[in-house]
């Protein structure tokens, strides 16, 4: 845990959030400026900087994440699909320098492509 982290403070219960699921490894939480109907945040309880800060040892948390989102969309009936965004360093307009996953989906998603959607 890192002191002055919001999302480890999220994680630890110390912060509010309005939380949709979470396990021995990650946190999923509604982002408080959602940009689509549902907009979800999937959080690893260790805190990890961003994708730039991942080793070897994170493989399988990794794995683990990408394997939930999918169901979590499923629970939140996005039977169409699902948008995922990592922001990764300031150049890739992360904001929060403790590793997430965003999961968009549903109404006011634009449509494919690039678009910055967070
Ligand atoms: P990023 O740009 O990828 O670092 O995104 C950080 C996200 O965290 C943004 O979409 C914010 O809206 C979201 N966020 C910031 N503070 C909170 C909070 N207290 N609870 C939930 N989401 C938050
Ligand atoms: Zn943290």
């Amino acid at each position: 845990m890192s002191t002055d982290c919001l999302f480890c403070k999220i994680v630890a219960g110390e912060i509010s959030s309005e939380q949709v699921y979470s396990d021995e490894h990650v946190v999923v939480f509604k982002d408080i400026n959602q940009k689509a109907a549902v907009h979800l945040l999937i959080v690893p309880r260790e805190h990890i900087i961003s994708l730039n800060e991942l080793d070897e040892r994170h493989d399988g948390l990794m794995a683990y994440m990408m394997r939930l989102l999918p169901k979590i969309a499923k629970e939140q009936g996005l039977d169409q699909g699902f948008r995922t965004v990592i922001n990764t360093g300031p150049g890739g307009g992360q904001v929060v320098f403790h590793l997430h996953i965003h999961l968009l989906g549903g109404a006011g998603l634009s449509g494919v492509g690039f678009s910055r959607a967070v």
